[in-house]
């Protein structure tokens, strides 16, 4: 049998992940960066490089895989906070180096779409991307992941965690707010869709001066952002005349947002699936399942700004 390890290293997480070259998934273990004021990007990677070693460890054990079984090793180049993908890439190079086994930096926005698309067994989905980061419609277009609409500024996640953060929520504030807003009500939030784009940092200005009660405002917070997500995925399904809706990235764990889009798939005669929670955040796995699908790539470095849309989907 053959395995890869893959290595995350954008943002908050560092991830080791060992993924068998047929799809399965034996170990994705990580230690992810927490803090009250927001990511220092120095300072994350600082605790990436003092984690790393002991994540990657922890996938071998767990996965119970040595390194004679390991055929490739894989990081994610990009997109992601420069210092951090430094130290994916010289972790990955280094062991490469150490065992002489090949390397493959990949695209972590792509890695997770495929393991999207792995773990929901889904064929040619419209992929909802809503993560930390990035707010994003997206499906194979010919030979690229095209992004059919995306947030005008912020992600959901990072505007969540930003009301959170003004309202003392902590961090991340994503789950904090699901669990107030079971217990709210409706209060008028601006609601922003322009064209198959959405915009989140008005509503979340307003609705952090709100005086209201913090579990009326974060339902609302979330009725008005998910309703808005479900029209633009709605829009997409219709003009790329797809019938599978696949939903990816960290806020994927909220039960509301799923609720709301699988809602709107049955009334059209679509599939919804989303990501298991697992596989939902940064994590190794997802870079360990790209590195496999573009297996003969070698490549060495980082690539902060590299966009969905660059890579050829040629696997
Ligand atoms: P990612 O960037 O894919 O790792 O996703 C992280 C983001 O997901 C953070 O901004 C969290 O606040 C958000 N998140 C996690 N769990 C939930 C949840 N239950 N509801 C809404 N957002 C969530
Ligand atoms: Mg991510």
């Amino acid at each position: 049998m053959k395995y890869c390890l893959g290595i995350e290293g954008t943002a908050h997480t560092i991830g080791a992940g060992i993924v068998s070259f047929e799809g399965k998934v034996l170990a994705n273990e990580k230690a992810v960066y927490t803090s009250e004021t927001g990511m220092i990007p120095t300072a994350v990677a600082e605790h990436h490089k003092k984690h790393v070693d002991e994540v990657v460890a922890r996938a071998l054990k767990t996965a119970k895989v040595g390194w004679q079984e390991i055929s490739l090793i894989s990081y994610s180049a990009g997109p992601g906070l420069a210092p951090c993908l430094h130290v994916a890439n010289n972790k990955a190079q280094e062991l490469g180096k150490e065992h002489g086994i090949p390397v493959v930096g990949v695209n972590h926005c792509v890695a997770h779409l495929t393991i999207g698309q792995l773990a929901t067994t889904m064929k040619d989905p419209v992929f909802l991307y809503v993560a930390g980061a990035n707010t994003q419609v997206i499906c194979l277009a010919g030979e690229r992941f095209r992004i059919f609409g995306e947030t005008l500024d912020i992600g959901l996640g990072n505007a969540l965690d930003k009301f959170g953060r003004e309202k003392g929520l902590g961090f991340p504030a994503g789950p904090k707010i699901e669990e107030l807003a079971k217990k709210g009500k409706w209060v008028e939030l601006p609601y922003s869709v322009k064209g198959m784009d959405v915009s989140f940092s008005g509503i979340v200005t307003k609705a952090t001066r709100m005086q209201e009660k913090v579990e009326d405002v974060c339902f609302s917070l979330q009725e008005t952002c998910f309703a808005m997500l479900a029209e633009v995925a709605e829009r997409a399904l219709a003009h790329a005349e797809r019938s599978e809706l696949c939903l990816i990235g960290g806020v994927g764990a909220n039960k509301r947002l799923c609720k709301m889009l699988e809602t709107m798939c049955k009334a059209r005669g679509a599939t919804f699936a989303v990501v298991p929670l697992d596989l939902a955040g940064d994590q190794g796995a997802m870079i360990a399942w790209q590195g496999i699908l573009e297996k003969g790539k070698t490549s060495e470095g980082i690539r902060p700004y590299e966009r969905t849309d660059d890579v050829v989907v040629d696997w």
